[in-house]
């Protein structure tokens, strides 16, 4: 069981934290996820911050990581 916490640290990095725009987040959003679920304590603090602050890249990020947790076994 992994419980995403992505919101957690949102709030520590309102003002200095890196931005990604859409589009930056789109390309690296894949790996970010499939990451989280193999590594459930990885970071990627300007990964985090962007879907923090943007429903639309954090309900794609949902989107994908419960896909990614629904594959089928071998
Ligand atoms: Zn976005």
């Amino acid at each position: 069981m992994t419980e995403p916490t992505t919101a957690s640290i949102a709030g520590l990095l309102a003002d200095t934290s890196p931005y990604l725009s859409c589009d930056d987040c789109f390309d690296r959003i894949d790996e970010y996820v499939e990451r989280r679920l193999d590594e459930p304590g990885y970071e990627d603090l300007a990964m985090q911050t962007h879907l923090a602050g943007c429903g639309a890249c954090a309900d794609e990020a949902l989107a994908l990581q419960e896909l990614l947790d629904q594959r089928p076994g071998p």
